[in-house]
């Protein structure tokens, strides 16, 4: 039987090759002109001279030849002029949002929700392009996710703090139907009970963990059980229909399942189980080691 899914061609260029393109002023101009011009909302082509102008280059030949050294790779030539390709686009967006260039550091702010250790307030920081919620007191971690500097563009602690709970619950959903949010291919995860966990795993939660992995990219974090289960398939239905809240509070603040109520059912094969309450409803989740879900019970 033939594949009705054939990738009719695997290729790549070599990354030494892609980025060493980019060792030069012009192509930057290049790429941020062709990434500038729209029509509307739509990119809008630049012919050879028109993008010449653009990027204040007298010197035709010159240019055509950091142009050329670009296409292929970051930039493609059609019948109406220069546009960007894909990683072109990436890029652009890249240089654009301070991904590479920002060094934003924001001394401790107050957050305005209570520690759930020991109840004394939290306090954020924001360095090296991320954001961390601890306890001012006791230190125990509620947070701790990279934000682009994108987000602290805005002068409003608030308005930063939204910013990182929704950037990071947009990742747990993915991550929780088994997609990498980095580079969309296939997730892993390890459930990693409560008296397995290693010291480098740095939650404030007890109760288990779970470690996210892509073998693509090589994408890795991890995060505690409940905080990624409510948005599993499985789980979400219920969820959204009994405690909507979840997917909406802030995450430091939404609290799934009380962690001393979860528990190991079996060793070998590993088999944990979460209880979920919501509005007199509960429903008992039972995982794997793999995070697939093997039992749901409603009572
Ligand atoms: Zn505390
Ligand atoms: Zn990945």
């Amino acid at each position: 039987m033939s594949n009705p899914f054939e990738v009719s061609e695997r290729k790549s260029v070599p990354p030494a090759e892609a980025f060493a393109l980019l060792g030069n002023e012009l192509r930057v101009s290049i790429l941020l002109e062709l990434g500038d011009a729209k029509e509307g909302n739509q990119p809008r082509p630049l012919p050879f001279e028109e993008l010449r102008r653009r990027c204040d280059v007298s010197d035709s030949g010159r240019f055509n030849y950091h142009l050329q050294e670009l296409l292929g790779v970051f930039v493609t030539e059609k019948s109406e002029g220069y546009g960007l390709l894909y990683p072109g686009v990436i890029l652009y967006q890249a240089i654009k949002a301070d991904s590479f260039t920002d060094r934003t550091t924001v001394e401790p702010f107050p957050v305005d929700s209570a520690c759930s250790a020991c109840g004394a307030d939290l306090e954020a920081t924001y360095r090296n392009s991320m954001l961390v919620v601890r306890c001012g007191d006791c230190e125990a971690l509620a947070f701790k996710y990279h934000l682009p500097p994108g987000a602290i563009r805005s002068n409003d602690p608030d308005a930063v703090l939204r910013a990182a709970s929704v950037y990071a619950r947009r990742d747990l959903v993915t991550v929780a139907s088994d997609v990498c949010p980095t580079c969309a291919s296939e997730m892993y995860h390890d459930v990693v009970p409560e008296d397995e966990k290693s010291t480098d795993l740095e939650h404030a939660m007890p109760g288990p963990a779970v470690v996210h992995h892509c073998s693509y990219c090589k994408n890795f974090f991890s995060t505690d059980l409940p905080e990624v289960l409510v948005y599993h398939p499985d789980v979400l239905p219920f969820v959204a229909a009994n405690a909507p809240h979840l997917l909406t509070d802030l995450l430091w603040t939404a609290d799934a399942c009380d962690p001393d109520a979860i528990s190991v059912t079996r060793r070998d094969p590993l088999r944990v189980s979460v209880p979920l309450d919501a509005d007199g409803e509960r429903l008992t989740v039972t995982v794997d080691r793999s995070l697939d879900v093997v039992e749901t019970e409603r009572h």
